[in-house]
C-alpha cells in the first residue's frame, strides 16, 4: 500500500512540475528534449502515473492510446529529460538522454 502512495504522490508532483514548465518555461523543455534519443516503445507506463489515463486501452496485450494522433503536448513531450521520467517507468521506457546534444553516450565495454 505504501508503494502505491509513493508512486501516486511522486508521479503527481512530477506531473504538476511538467505542466508548470509547459506553461511558463517552455524553453527549458525544448532545450532538454533536444538531448532525447530513442523511441517510444508503447509500454504505456507513463500513461499510468498517478492515475491511469482515460484514453488508455488494452488491445491484444498491448496498451494503446485512443487519441494517439491528437494527444496533448504534455504527452508528446514525455519524457523531456532524465529527471522527468517517472521512476516506475524508467526501466521500460525506450527513451534515453545524452549529456551533450551532438554526442551519443559512450557504449559499454564488453
Ligand atoms: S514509458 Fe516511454 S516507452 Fe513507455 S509509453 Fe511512455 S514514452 Fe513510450
Amino acid at each position: 500500500m505504501f508503494k502505491l502512495y509513493k508512486k501516486f504522490f511522486s508521479s503527481l508532483k512530477m506531473q504538476v512540475k511538467r505542466r508548470y514548465l509547459m506553461l511558463w518555461k517552455r524553453e527549458t523543455i525544448e532545450k532538454e528534449i533536444s538531448k532525447r534519443r530513442g523511441e517510444c516503445l508503447g509500454c504505456g507506463e507513463c500513461c499510468k502515473a498517478s492515475f491511469s489515463c482515460p484514453f488508455l486501452f488494452e488491445y491484444q496485450g498491448k496498451l494503446l492510446c485512443k487519441i494517439h494522433e491528437t494527444k496533448p503536448e504534455v504527452c508528446k513531450t514525455y519524457p523531456f529529460s532524465k529527471e522527468d521520467m517517472f521512476p516506475h517507468a524508467k526501466e521500460k521506457c525506450g527513451y534515453y538522454f545524452v549529456k551533450n546534444n551532438d554526442r551519443e553516450p559512450k557504449k559499454k565495454k564488453r
